[in-house]
Order: C-alpha cells, then structure tokens, then sequence
C-alpha cells in the first residue's frame, strides 16, 4: 500500500515515495521525513536491521526523490507526534531506492523562514513545495469543482470562448497578439468574454459559465495579476434577483468545500446608500458605518469650524483603538486624502473642549465606547461645483467628495489600528467572519473630468432602468444602471448587469458615450448585427476566482493563491517573461522594434 499510513496499517507492508524532507542522523538509526502531497511520514533505517540499506541512507540529503519500502510500526508512545496526521506511526525500512538525486535549492519547502518572493518566484517548483502552497493550489482546486458542480446541476453550460478575439471594452490595455497571416492586424487577448457570453444567449444557450482566463494590461496591485480568473456566467430571461440567486449559490458552495457554512440571501444596498453610510461602493461590513453628525453642532459651532454647513460632517467610529498619543494622531493626518477640500479634525479631546455639547451628542449618535476612536470628516468653505454635470444625483459630487474622503480614511485607520481592535481576524464564525453585501442601483455613467464626457461606470452593454431610458440623452447624469456588484469584506469579489437586448437602445448608449455612428460600426458592428436577429433578454455577471481563494486562505496577495503568478512588473521570474524574440520571427509578423 502507499499515500498517508495511519494506525490501523501497523504490520502491513507499504511503499512511500516522496522526496527527504528532512534526515536525521543518530549513528546506528537514521530517521528520514518523507514528504509527499498528502504530508511527512517517518521512516527508520536501522543499522542492526539492514546495514546496507543504512549505508544508502547515509547518502540521502534534502529533496532527494525516494521509494522507501518497509514495514508500519506504530511509534513508541514518547515519540508520537501530534502535530503531523501521520505521527502516530513510521516506516521501518527495508529497501530503499533514491530515484533521483537533488542539488541544494535555495531555499528548503520546509523552511520556516519565508524566503524572500523574488527567489520564490524564480524557483516556483520548489516554492509549490510547500505546505502553505499546497494548501492554497488543493484550496483553489476544490473551490472551483465546487463551483462547476454547483452550476451544472443548474443546468448551466460550461462553454469555451476564444483567446484571440477583438478588443472588449473592460477599461483596460488590451494585450495585443500580431497576426502573421494577415500582416499588421492583431488580435486582442480577451478582458473578458463579455460579447461571446452576450452572442451565446443569441445563440439559444440560456445558461452559460465559464472559469476562464482574462487579460488586462493595467497598473498592477496587490489584488491585480495581468492574467487572472473569473467565474463568468450569462443567463437569458432573467431578473437581477436571479442572477443572485445563482452567485449566491455557487459561493456557498465554494465556500463549503472550504469548511465554510454560510447564511444566504446575502444583504442588498442601493449605491447612493453604500456612499453615504460608508463613503465607499464596496463596504466592508465588519466595521461601524459613519454617523451623520452634522446637526450636532449649532450653525456658530459650524462657523468657528469653517465647515460649510449644508454638506455632511461625519463621524468615523474605530473600535477599542483606545488613548492616542499626540505623535499617533499626527500621524492620521497623512493617511487623509483630501478630495474637493474635504477638512478632517483627528483631534476629538480638542473638539470636546471646545464644544462639549455638540461633541456628547456626537459619542451618543455614534454609540462610541470609551476606548473607541472618533474622527470626523466635513466640507469646507472651499467646497464648490455646483455646475458639475452631476450636481442634480442624490449624492451631489461635492458630497461625494466628502464621503469618499471618510470612506478612503474608515478602511486605513482600521487597517493600522487592526491589531487592537482585532475585528479582521477569523473568529470560526462565518457569519461574522464573511460578510457579503450586494451592492445595486449604480449610476449608468461616470464623468471624466480629464476628457469631459460621460464614460460607461460598468461596462457599455449593460442596461439602463427601464423608468430612465428617457434621460439617456437629456440627462445621462440621472440614469441609474441595472448593475451589481457582490462584494465580501469590502473586496469587490464580482460585478454584472442586465444587458440592453435592443439594438437601437445599444446604439444610443454608444452615442451616449460620445461614440460616432461609424465608431460604433468599426468596433462593435458585429455585436450590432446579432442584437437584429432576435436577442432575448438576458444578464449576467463575472466574479473573480483569484480573489475568492485569496481571501478563503487569509493570504494577502494573489500571488499565493495563483501556481504561477506575475510580479508587479508583470514578469513571470521563473521562465523569465517576457523576453524579446529573433528578428526572424518580428520579420515574420511584418513588426520593427524601435530601440529605445
Ligand atoms: N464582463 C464583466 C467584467 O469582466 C462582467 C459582467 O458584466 O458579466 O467585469
């Protein structure tokens, strides 16, 4: 027999084959760890019971490949190991075979030291070596047979599309693949498969998913990779409600092959309301919304403050940060960014000093505890814009300026302050530990400042609200979309829409967007065609796989989750990509590259 021994083989005859995880060496026995996937098992070679296979043993050094053949003895009671599931037992060898040799790595799968990531990446296969790793890569295995499962018995299609395909807007760079048959054309590396999913329903597939590789050229982050995962999915027919249904199907599924039992339906808030309570559209639930604290003060207190008195003061609760020290609050005053002269007062023993009424209303409002941190957040006199085209939204963008400013402020100080507070911390309850949200009702466009015109907030194919068509073109400031967003933790997991089905209203979408009748043609004419030929309603929505294991394995970048990731500088370290080509082939494709 071979994989992981347990008690109950003690007596029986097994192999093991892995590589020497670690030898120890006490003259007459020798003991070898021996790591496979399922873990490190004890093996014994003794010297009084088979010096030959001893002497080999001697030759045994670290990541050596092995086949070690033996009899399973249960350990003596004082060298159990409780910490390995095979502790309880070891491998008495009689024959050993070293199936290959290894050179020293740098760095040893069973180092407790991490090393340093570049070296890691650079030698990935021993890196997957390790523990962690091979619990992140089974991680992500099962989370997504989990998700494919879930999907299927729903009757959904696992449906391939292509790679090299046309540009889809996604709001990135597209990667670009030259075509050698057709000199001076490329093809686009998808950013999704947004139009294929859009031409399946087209095509009479009513329930399509995919887990499939996107390709963006963006600046990177730590939660970016330049190739990553989605779990997209397109179904006809369907309400936004439904669609929910079904990501929130799947997620419970994923999240219980990872030992998760979670609650659904998951919570639902419109976007004015997410910017309001939490100045951002992907809250993280796990902290206190803001308080709105404005009409604690009287309008003289306002004055003194010179904060403009029609926007909103808010107050930032953080929990159990406790007494700050005067260097501990100058040092929040970095961590605010400043959007449309948003003013901050970090100082609140000051404030309470100056302005003891209005500063216990604002403790009661916010239901602070002694030890919790209160910062507050309001416009200034220097607040303006009451032309911007936007002016009229629920949230007017000099409010919004405001509440981003706090949101932006409410996630960095519970970051810094996470250690005494310790509300990120997984407490084995998942209904605390996981706290979804949707988040609904996003606005159609968004203005770019830089270019002055309307931009698509999600993406150009999803729908308006039926009740806004009407303003598409007298005031794309008011048409709210029928776009969602499932976010987790305040990590945006996935977003979609309802698609427009009609073709005259794409068109005017893309007019909207400031796109010429020939622009439209030349890019999406295609897409226009198929909408003609009888398109049924339909929706949809794409979730990011990567980000889903990341967070279900408490890492904190993709890079862990992901077998073989890009640095930040969008390189693969370990086939050292991307390098240049021969002349032959740019010659080939018809390409010069200009030296720099
Ligand atoms: N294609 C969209 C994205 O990648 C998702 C969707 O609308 O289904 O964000």
């Amino acid at each position: 027999m071979c994989g992981v021994l347990r008690p109950a083989d003690a007596g029986k005859k097994a192999v093991l084959m892995g590589w020497v995880n670690r030898r120890r060496d006490l003259g007459n026995l020798i003991f070898v760890d021996v790591r496979d996937r399922s873990g490190v098992t004890q093996v014994v070679f003794s010297e009084e019971l088979n010096a030959a296979i001893h002497a080999k043993a001697e030759l045994l050094r670290n990541e050596y490949v092995i086949a070690a053949i033996g009899t399973v003895k249960l350990r003596d009671a004082d060298t159990v190991n409780k910490n390995i599931p095979t502790g309880e037992v070891e491998l008495v060898a009689d024959e050993l075979r070293i199936l290959n040799e290894a050179k020293h790595p740098p760095f040893l799968p069973s180092d407790t030291a991490l090393a340093n990531e570049e070296v890691r990446l650079k030698y990935r296969y021993i890196d997957l070596r390790r523990d962690a790793m091979q619990f992140n890569i089974e991680l992500r295995h099962k989370v997504a047979l989990a998700i494919r499962d879930y999907l299927a018995s729903q009757g959904f299609f696992e449906i391939e599309t292509p790679f090299m395909t046309r540009s889809t807007p996604e709001g990135a760079r597209d990667y670009l693949v030259p075509s050698r048959v057709q000199p001076g054309t490329f093809y686009a590396l998808p950013q999704s498969p947004q139009l294929f999913k859009q031409i399946l329903m087209i095509s009479g597939f009513d329930k399509y998913f995919q887990i499939v590789r996107c390709f963006r050229d963006e600046d990177l982050r730590a939660d970016r990779q330049p190739e990553f995962t989605q779990i997209d999915l397109e179904m006809s027919y369907p309400q936004p409600e439904r669609v929910w249904e079904v990501v929130e199907g799947f997620l419970k599924a994923a999240f219980k092959a990872a030992g998760h039992e979670i609650k659904t339906s998951f919570p639902r808030m419109d976007y004015d309301e997410a910017i309001r309570q939490f100045g951002i559209d992907k809250p993280d639930l796990r902290l206190p919304a803001f308080a709105e604290v404005g009409d604690c003060f009287t309008a003289q207190d306002l004055e003194t403050l010179a904060v403009h008195p029609e926007l909103p003061v808010v107050a930032i609760r953080t929990p159990k940060v406790g007494e700050l020290s005067r260097k501990e609050r100058d040092d929040i005053k970095p961590m605010f960014n400043s959007k449309g002269g948003a003013k901050l007062f970090e100082d609140f023993k000051r404030l309470e000093k100056i302005f003891p009424q209005a500063t216990k209303k604002i403790l009661q409002r916010t239901g602070a505890a002694a030890d919790d941190l209160i910062v507050l957040v309001s416009g200034s006199g220097q607040s303006g814009g009451q032309d911007h085209p936007a002016s009229k939204r629920k949230v007017t963008p000099e409010e919004l300026a405001i509440y981003a400013s706090a949101g932006l402020l409410r996630v960095a100080l519970a970051q810094k302050y996470a250690d005494r507070h310790g509300i990120f911390k997984k407490s084995g309850n998942p209904e605390t530990d996981y706290r979804f949200l949707w988040v609904t009702n996003f606005p159609m466009f968004e203005y770019d400042e830089q270019e002055k015109r309307w931009m698509a907030a999600h993406h150009p194919f999803t729908s308006p609200h039926e009740e806004d068509m009407d303003k598409l073109e007298s005031d794309p400031a008011m048409v709210r979309a029928l776009a969602y967003d499932v976010v987790l933790n305040g990590t945006e997991l996935g977003s979609g829409s309802i698609r427009i089905h009609r073709q005259d209203i794409q068109r005017k979408i893309f007019h909207a967007l400031g796109m010429t009748e020939e622009e439209a043609k030349s890019r999406f004419g295609f897409f226009l065609e198929a909408l003609e030929y009888g398109t049924p309603p339909h929706g949809g929505i794409a979730l990011g796989l990567d980000r889903i294991v990341m967070i279900l394995a408490g890492a904190d970048s993709l890079r862990e989750v992901i077998p073989f990731p890009k640095t930040a500088a969008a390189k693969d370290l370990m086939v050292d990509a991307p390098t240049p080509v021969t002349d032959a082939q740019l010659r080939d494709l018809g390409i010069q590259v200009k030296k720099k």
